[in-house]
């Protein structure tokens, strides 16, 4: 007898997508992302530059402030690209289709992530934890029928974003 206790499917997934992470090259969100069909792994990616391009761990961040119709500023680092983009640009990289899959990360995406996955045909989104700025996202998922569950309800905020 034994008292280990099996993974599900979610949380086999989910630890494999922080482990991922661990290669990730922005100290501002280090994340990371799996993307399966039928079980089966298709494409991993983390927080990165693009390939060949210095990393912030190296040279630092590239910071841009965003202005919001409140009034309200935010800053964000521009350097990288996101963990669940560079997972979809591996998969056209090596040819591999998207259409039904499931998409694993650590938070809600971000809307321009929310508009990649909703055009490469994945299904369902499973995010550790919700993203605090992450309705637009939820609202797009919800009307373009993807599926979006949280492992930890509780939300993830960002220090000066
Ligand atoms: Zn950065
Ligand atoms: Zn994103």
């Amino acid at each position: 007898m034994t008292t280990h206790t099996r993974p599900d499917w979610d949380e086999y997934f989910m630890e494999i997508a922080k482990v991922v992470a661990l290669r990730a090259t922005c100290d501002r969100g280090r994340s990371g992302c799996v993307i399966v069909r039928n079980k089966q792994i298709l494409v991993t990616g983390y927080v990165g530059s693009a390939s060949g391009l210095p990393h912030c761990d190296e040279i630092g961040h590239q910071m841009k402030t965003m202005r919001h119709e409140d009034g309200t500023e935010t800053q964000h680092c521009v350097r990288t690209a996101h963990a669940e983009q560079n997972a979809i640009v591996q998969a056209a990289k090596v040819g591999t289709a998207l259409d039904g899959a499931t998409l694993y990360c650590k938070m809600t995406p971000c809307r321009v992530c929310a508009k990649i996955i909703i055009n490469a045909g994945i299904k369902h989104v499973v995010c550790e934890k919700r993203y605090h700025a992450g309705e637009e996202s939820e609202e797009m998922f919800r009307m373009t029928g993807i599926t979006l569950s949280f492992v930890d309800e509780t939300i993830e905020q960002y220090a000066n974003q």
